[in-house]
């Protein structure tokens, strides 16, 4: 596994994303609207890493609902694999609790699947693999 991206969980990607230009001193290179998570996406480059900023497109979805209990900030780490289903598998087999028994189409060109934060100390993990 390596690190693909780190997601944070922001209110405003309008407010957000001058922000991190700044910080990071690079331009987001890609927004992106996952209609399956009812999140806006922006994307950045990082070296070889990526840095995904989440924001939610209804009041009720899970990123407003993140940020209601723990404030903006980090919200997920997503590692890339080559075999999801193979990783999947081998995670449960560990015990980690998947959230998603099939992977479902994510931002970014990608299969993701998500591990349950109770069975990984509290942290949203994501697997992802380049769809083709
Ligand atoms: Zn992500």
């Amino acid at each position: 596994m390596t690190i693909e991206h780190i997601g944070i969980a922001v209110k405003s990607l309008e407010i957000s994303i001058p922000l991190y230009e700044k910080l990071w001193n690079t331009p987001c290179y890609k927004i992106e609207t996952v209609e399956s998570e009812k999140v806006k996406t922006a994307f950045f480059k990082l070296g070889d890493s990526k840095m995904e900023l989440l924001e939610s497109m209804t009041e009720d979805g899970v990123i407003a609902k993140f940020i209601e209990k723990k404030g903006e900030g980090m919200h997920h780490i997503a590692y890339a694999v080559e075999d999801i289903h193979a990783e999947m598998k081998r995670l449960q087999e560990e015990g980690f609790i998947i959230l998603n028994p099939e992977p479902k189409m994510g931002a970014d060109n990608k299969w993701v699947c998500f591990l349950h934060p109770k069975s990984t100390n509290g942290l949203l993990m994501e697997l992802c693999m380049e769809r083709d």
